[in-house]
């Protein structure tokens, strides 16, 4: 029944699982990744990429101190898994622009940047006048922005696609269409059963996403407490000069990409695991960016895409070792910083599993603080 075995197999080949897989590649493991669908076509086909930890941890300590971690690796990241796979990955760092369209928003901006500077984090309050030359395609109603300039953002695709190239330059194998149904312990070893047959590893590392409470784990009575948080976002083919930067307002984002065309983010619907666009999506996306940028109304249509973010009880990441399968490594949870936390994922799992380094950032994050996992 077993097919083939390793030092460790990776469920999920979404940008967790890749990065793992290519970090303990990288390291020496040899490592088998197996997939339901095809690499990066989970959440991670959907993300907008965006590397903004100051944004999106909000006053959360602990997700601050991990994304704040992670993004100071991305350039070695980066440059690494391009020099690695020879596939090129989009990545700029030119920072975000958060815009404000009244005084109330104004002020949480000036909020925001208090909590900055108390953490001597570089950003600058605008007026109207400076944002728009800052984004001339602001609109009018526009009454400041502020401007973190560390941030910025990749293509999430061609990342995932580049990672799994290069893990399989240090010897990984890739399965996809390969749907995980149980993980039984055996001997010492770990049993991975797949609709296509049984891979064997000395360990394995669970990353499937939003579908890793789905995988059975004999022994386990407990599933991981992650669900699915679905997103939709749009792209529009766009027309004269370049949006400059991420920009940003509420719960809108627009991110101009090198191919000319601009991506719209995103909803944020508790729809279970339905996967699909729908009409209102689609329209509270168009109206919130043209709120923001009129020009907007001019692009083309060039599509909508939808994501399940894997989201946990307290929306913080799941990465550490089971208590009761101490050879199961679970990394999953990532909501909606995956992409920014992936280098640091693959970092602290490497470290865990191969040199038995337990990073002090694991306690916060640990599985076990769900129960007997
Ligand atoms: C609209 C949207 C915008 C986003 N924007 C950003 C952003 O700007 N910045 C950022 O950092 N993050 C962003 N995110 C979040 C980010 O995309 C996710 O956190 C990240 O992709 C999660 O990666 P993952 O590998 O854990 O999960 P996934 O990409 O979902 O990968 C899991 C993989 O496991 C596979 N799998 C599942 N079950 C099985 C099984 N039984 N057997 C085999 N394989 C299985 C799946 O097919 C999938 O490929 C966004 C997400 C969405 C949806």
């Amino acid at each position: 029944m077993a097919r083939s075995s390793s030092d460790i197999v990776v469920v999920g080949a979404g940008i967790v699982g890749c990065a793992v897989a290519h970090e303990l590649a990288r390291r020496g493991a040899s490592v088998q990744v197996v997939e339901q669908r095809a690499i990066g076509m989970g959440a991670t086909h959907a993300s907008a990429g965006i590397l903004a930890p100051y944004i999106e941890a909000g006053t959360d300590e602990t997700l601050l101190d991990l994304t704040v971690r992670s993004l100071g690796l991305f350039d070695n990241f980066i440059a690494r898994v391009v020099a690695e796979s020879g596939v090129p990955v989009p990545y700029h760092r030119t920072g975000t622009l958060q815009v404000a369209l009244n005084d109330e928003e104004m002020l949480e901006l000036r909020h925001a940047a208090a909590r900055l500077e108390a953490e001597h984090v570089a950003a600058s309050v605008l007026d109207a006048q400076a944002a728009r030359t800052a984004e001339p395609h602001l609109s009018d109603a526009v009454v400041g922005a502020l401007v973190v300039s560390t941030h910025g953002f990749t293509a999430a695709g061609d990342l995932t696609r580049a990672l799994a190239a290069a893990a399989c330059r240090h010897g990984a194998r890739l399965i996809e269409a390969s749907a995980v149904g149980r993980i039984v312990p055996k001997n010492g070893d770990l049993i991975v059963d797949t609709d296509r047959g049984a891979f064997i590893g000395g360990a394995v590392v669970l990353a499937a996403g939003s579908w890793s409470g789905q995988i059975e784990i004999v022994g386990v009575p407990a599933r991981v407490p992650v669900r699915p948080v679905r997103g939709q976002l749009l792209r529009l083919a766009w027309r004269g000069s370049a949006v400059r930067r991420v920009t940003w307002r509420g719960r809108c984002y627009l991110v101009p990409w090198d191919d000319g065309t601009l991506l719209v983010g995103a909803t944020v619907e508790d729809v279970g695991f339905e996967e699909c666009t729908t009409v209102a999506g689609v329209r509270d996306l168009l109206e919130a960016a043209c709120e923001l940028v009129p020009q907007a109304w001019k692009a083309g249509f060039a599509g909508a895409y939808d994501g399940l973010r894997p989201k946990s009880a307290d929306e913080l990441p799941v990465i550490g070792a089971s208590r009761v399968v101490p050879n199961l490594m679970y990394a999953t949870g990532h909501y909606r910083n995956g992409i920014l936390l992936a280098p640091l994922t693959a970092e602290l799992v490497a470290d865990a599993m191969l040199d038995g380094r337990m990073d002090p950032a694991l306690a916060a994050i640990s599985p076990q603080r769900f129960g007997d996992l």
